[in-house]
């Protein structure tokens, strides 16, 4: 019986892991061609309820806790012309509630956590049909339960639903500044150790210091279309052009803001941002099932690798608990994921309208804090 996990991302090895300590095999089959293949990206503040509670189901958390940084915790929030709002340091004694963790460690500690040979690089996922996988190279492997691991344009999620990813009306651009420390002492300092982040205008900056002294900066830009990179002349083949585009971008922001964009280096990705439709469901199928993004892609405010994580977790303990029976075990897991992953969607999908709105800061500021929130919002009504 041979459980083929497609995709080498967080729900995927947290799925083998737990599969693992449970003493089931497993093969996650992975499009890149090595753990090296691609960078991993910034931070992510795993939860103690969800991304934390997976990690103890796959006996990672004590191993976890020396990679993970609670000090990443801090927040600094302002508005567009240099007002903070809210400043929040992590105690030395704080709880461990939503430490940050480099998704490159997060990955390594579960990539190292498998039997060797677990995961086959170089598997582009193709097809699959009466029990045969087949990837982009020819290549073929059977399956007696097929797990659609693969992210956001999941190739195994048609299997199952015709839905496919819509764009939120939001476009970003990731940027960074490396060694922060050294090369722009005063900025680093302004960052902090966790996040710096400026909202309003239908914009956002989040500036975050990872782990290695590297600085990411996201811009987020609400309100525009799925074309937008395409048609908005921003120049992404020159990066120094393209800095200096996005500092007109935020005209009227605070100097502050715009000296991190002038520090980036020559990175620049775009992303364009789309979800799934909130509470996507499917008809149970004995052989094939979703984790992760696959399953319910949500709009990136924290949630989805907590809840990827999770469900991970939770489909290799249901699997754990029907052994041999996967149509039980799956029908178990989805009936859980259904209501799991609804909830952080709504939640998810609240937070993003939040951040789209002109006076996003006093929005999120009372997310956050609901009383010092609603007194910022009256004193603001109040004065004009
Ligand atoms: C800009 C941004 C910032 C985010 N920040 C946060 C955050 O701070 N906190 C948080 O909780 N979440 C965050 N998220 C969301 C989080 O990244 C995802 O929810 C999470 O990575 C989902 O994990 P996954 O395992 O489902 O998919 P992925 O991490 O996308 O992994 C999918 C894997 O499948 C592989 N794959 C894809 N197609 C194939 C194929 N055909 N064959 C074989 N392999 C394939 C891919 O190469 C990849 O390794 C963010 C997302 C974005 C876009």
């Amino acid at each position: 019986m041979t459980i083929a996990i497609v995709g080498a991302g967080l729900s995927g090895l947290a799925l083998a892991r737990v599969l693992h300590v449970n003493g089931i095999g497993a093969v996650v089959y992975e499009r890149e061609s090595s753990r090296e293949a691609r960078g991993q990206g910034g931070m992510l503040d795993i939860h103690a309820d969800t991304g934390q509670r997976a990690l103890r189901e796959a006996g990672l958390f004590d191993r976890f806790s020396e990679i993970a940084r609670n000090e990443g915790q801090d927040m600094r929030l302002l508005e567009p012309d240099g007002t903070l709002l809210l400043q929040e340091d992590t105690p030395d004694d704080a709880p461990f509630e939503r430490p940050e963790v480099d998704r490159a460690d997060l990955r390594d500690l579960l990539l190292d956590s498998l039997p060797e040979d677990t995961v086959r690089w170089g598997h582009a996922f193709e097809s699959a049909e009466d029990g045969v996988l087949r990837f982009a190279d020819g290549r073929t492997a059977t399956y007696d339960l097929l797990v659609g691991a693969d992210g956001a344009y999941s190739r195994v999620r048609p299997l199952l639903t015709d839905a496919r990813p819509a764009h939120l009306g939001h476009n970003f651009v990731e940027l960074r500044i490396p060694d922060i420390d050294r090369t722009h002492p005063g900025l680093a300092e302004m960052v902090g150790r966790g996040t710096y982040w400026a909202l309003g205008d239908g914009k956002s900056l989040a500036a975050q210091r990872n782990g290695d002294g590297t600085v990411r900066v996201g811009l987020s830009f609400y309100g525009t279309g799925e074309d937008w990179f395409s048609t908005n002349g921003m120049p992404l083949d020159d990066p120094a052009a393209a800095r200096a585009w996005l500092i007109e971008r935020l005209d009227g922001w605070d100097a502050r803001f715009t000296a991190l964009i002038a520090a980036c280096d020559d990175a620049v990705v775009p992303r364009s941002i789309a979800a799934l439709p909130v509470g996507l469901t499917w008809p149970s199928a004995p052989d094939v099932t979703l984790v992760g993004d696959a399953a319910h892609l949500m709009p990136p405010v924290g949630e989805g690798a907590n809840v990827a994580l999770l469900d991970g977790a939770l489909l290799g303990l249901a699997l754990a608990a029907h052994p041999g029976d996967y149509p039980a075990a799956v029908e178990d897991y989805e009936r859980e994921m259904f209501d799991r992953a609804d909830a952080a969607a709504r939640m998810s999908a609240r937070v993003h309208e939040l951040l789209a709105a002109p006076d996003a800061a006093r929005r999120m500021l009372a997310f956050f804090q609901p009383d010092r929130g609603r007194d910022a919002m009256n004193e603001r009504s109040f004065r004009s």
